[in-house]
């Protein structure tokens, strides 16, 4: 990471520790971008970037949030080694990708009781087939149609407190992960870039039919937005896994399209420019 930095450093990047981007306009005149901070800085720039990933969705449920490092969490099992998880009782809530990969992790580790808590009928409808085939193996016990009610403990999570048909189910449990999907941070832009339903920011082939300004007499450029000159990269980006190369993937070939813009935005200034000294 280091050399990274440094390196960028070299290439003439400069770095905005503590910024946090709260507006993004565009002069409709000059198509100059302002990016606003917190702060009130302001940063002029020709073209802008999103890269500005996802964090877990938040359970909002008494308990959860005082709880949180003292048995709930909602990082994935996986980072951290088996030896910590062998004999625990553990519950996972959700029936994702995420959570099937959590769980699966969990019952492979000595003595480990995975308990897997889902809203609905089945795990069919969130989770990959490989996962569910796998599941079913896997010594994992799945409640249907529990919602969780609240967490209960004082210095750490004791019991764990969810209804079923109307009734409410008590579980002594270790840990709670929360596994209910990623939430990008994109709220301040939804006047700005098109968003789809869960926030993520789409680009070119996959805009919305309407989203993109026939105005500009040509398509979106790979990583482009529906607001031209506006890129995005990374967990932001509608349909990206979120994994580091990808991440670091989209960083590097949407380089190639912000150039592209750059040429054409040059381009069509000099043209401007030939036009009004004839
Ligand atoms: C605990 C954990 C472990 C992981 N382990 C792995 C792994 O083993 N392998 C793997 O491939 N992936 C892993 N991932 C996923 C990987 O970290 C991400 O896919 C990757 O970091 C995404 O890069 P990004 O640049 O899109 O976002 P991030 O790395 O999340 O960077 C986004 C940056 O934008 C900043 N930002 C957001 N909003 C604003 C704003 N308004 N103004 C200014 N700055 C803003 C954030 O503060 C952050 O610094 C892990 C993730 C987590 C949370």
């Amino acid at each position: 990471m280091g050399i990274g930095i440094d390196q960028a450093k070299m290439f003439g990047t400069k770095f905005k520790p503590h910024f946090n981007a709260v507006r993004l306009l565009k002069n409709p005149k000059t198509e100059v971008f302002t990016i606003l901070g917190n702060n009130r800085e302001r940063i002029t720039a020709k073209a802008v970037v999103l890269g500005l990933g996802a964090s877990p969705r938040r359970l909002e449920k008494p308990g959860v949030a005082e709880l949180e490092g003292r048995g709930v969490s909602y990082g994935a099992p996986q980072y951290h080694t088996p030896a910590q998880w062998a004999g625990r009782k553990v519950g996972i809530i959700g029936g994702g990708n995420s959570a099937g990969q959590a769980g699966l992790f969990l019952a492979s580790c000595e003595g480990c009781e995975v308990n897997v808590f889902v809203r609905g009928e089945g795990l069919e409808q969130d989770m990959s087939r490989y996962l569910v085939e796998r599941f079913r193996k896997a010594k994992i016990k799945v409640h249907h149609h529990s919602n969780l009610v609240r967490v209960e403990g004082n210095d750490k999570m004791e019991e764990v407190i969810f209804t079923k048909a109307g009734v409410e189910e008590k579980f002594s449990l270790d840990y709670l992960l929360i596994q209910i999907g990623s939430q990008p941070p994109t709220g301040w832009l939804e006047e700005v870039v098109s968003l789809d339903d869960k926030g993520y920011i789409p680009s070119d082939l996959d805009l919305p039919a309407d989203a993109w300004p026939t105005s500009e007499g040509r398509a979106p450029l790979r990583y482009e937005t529906s607001l031209p000159g506006v890129f995005v990269g990374g967990d932001a980006h509608a349909l990206t896994p979120n994994r580091m190369s990808c991440a670091v993937g989209e960083g590097h070939a949407l380089g190639v399209s912000v150039y592209k813009y750059l040429e054409l935005r040059h381009e069509r200034e000099a043209q401007l420019k030939i036009v009004s000294v004839a």
